[in-house]
């Protein structure tokens, strides 16, 4: 079974307030669409995802091998036919349809919606809540009745269809629905309900976005990671400090380069991994890595951190020595750092300090360094 997503992002979304639609403002340092994105990434389950925007907004989506995007129409029911016609060249068997605005939904609850299609009877599976609140018509401030909440409830996406049946739906009707359950009823289709999550916020007024900020935060995975290293002097004319060469009367001994900075980072993000250390990854005992350039070490820490889906969200790496003097090198050493873990100059701090003379650091007989690293990852 193949599946395939379809991410509405057409709207204008002005109820949000703002200058930008929705869904191109900014939630915890991210855009909503790129929080919405990358939990549909996350899902192996889903090959490719169609997003449709507004004409004018297409070059807002980086490229991506899994995503293509397509310009939306003037409705919604309109844009979600657009992207189901582009897709139709290759069909998946299945499709999810969400709104780009619920930017909380969870990489785990869109497998769950999936799952319901793929081993229900039904060829639509959609969430929602039941309605729980009273339910009151109004005019002009003042209450004029009540209505009946039983069978009511609050629909949300991802709406889950067999896709021809859905894109055959959207073909017929000429609609201005508000979702696709509405096109798939009117077509006949069976549409299964499966439980709705409060948390899968779809964000439409203002102060949504305070809401959205807490759920999401509330999904992060953060890690700290400390990391510690020391070098002694020997013969040499400089030494090799956080990627760069630092003119001195001495240089460091070491098996590798001796960066002692870069290694007290990479250690702190193997332990905010809790994937021991660079030790048990580059064995000292194996001579491929004598003489070694420490970025080796470094770019396989953050390729480990990557791979398990962790962004490096800062470095802070303190140096303790007398001499050399790190100040004036340390701006290229940040640039250094930023090259070869990809982590912008702004969250790459290198500072450092003497031990005011006391111990071998003091006494001249090596360099020691200490590094803090937060890794950071939305939970499953
Ligand atoms: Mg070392």
């Amino acid at each position: 079974m193949t599946c395939a997503a379809l991410i509405v992002a057409a709207g204008s979304g002005t109820r949000a307030g703002g200058a930008l639609p929705k869904q191109w403002q900014s939630l915890l340092g991210r855009r909503v669409i790129d929080w919405t994105l990358d939990a549909f990434l996350a899902v192996p389950e889903i090959t490719a995802i169609t997003v449709v925007v507004h004409p004018d907004a297409v070059a807002r989506i980086a490229p991506h091998p899994r995503i293509r995007v397509v310009p939306g129409g003037a409705t919604r029911a309109a844009s979600v036919r657009a992207g189901l016609d582009a897709m139709a060249a290759d069909p998946p068997d299945h499709v999810l349809i969400h709104d780009a605005a619920r930017c909380c939904t969870q990489p785990a609850y869109i497998a769950y919606i999936l799952n319901a299609l793929q081993t229900g009877e039904t060829m639509a599976v959609a969430p929602a809540l039941p309605v729980t609140d009273a339910l009151w018509t109004a005019e002009a401030g003042r209450v004029t009745g009540t209505r009946d909440r039983a069978g009511l409830y609050r629909a949300q996406t991802p709406q889950a269809f067999d896709f021809r049946a859905i894109l055959d739906a959207h073909r017929a009707q000429d609609s201005d629905a508000a979702d696709d359950v509405a096109v798939a009823i009117t077509a006949g289709i069976d549409v299964a309900i499966a439980d709705g999550d409060e948390d899968n916020l779809k964000i439409t007024h203002a102060a949504d976005f305070a809401r959205a900020t807490r759920i999401l935060e509330n999904q992060m995975d953060i890690r700290v990671g400390t990391g510690f290293d020391v070098h002694r002097f020997g013969p040499g004319t400089q030494c090799m400090l956080c990627g760069v060469a630092v003119p001195h009367d001495r240089g460091l001994d070491g098996h590798s380069d001796a960066d002692v900075g870069m290694h007290a980072a990479t250690d702190a993000i193997y332990g905010a991994l809790a994937e021991g250390d660079i030790g048990r990854h580059f064995p000292p005992s194996d001579p491929q890595w004598k003489g070694a350039a420490s970025h080796v070490f470094l770019r396989h820490a953050v390729e480990m951190a990557n791979a398990k889906g962790f962004t490096i969200n800062n470095m802070d790496i303190t140096l303790v020595c007398e001499r050399p003097k790190i100040g004036p090198h340390a701006e290229a050493m940040q640039h250094a750092l930023s090259q070869i873990t990809g982590i912008e100059t702004g969250r790459i701090s290198v500072k450092a300090t003497t031990s005011e003379r006391l111990g071998f650091t003091g006494r001249e007989e090596g360099i020691a360094a200490q590094a803090a690293v937060t890794l950071v990852k939305r939970c499953a």
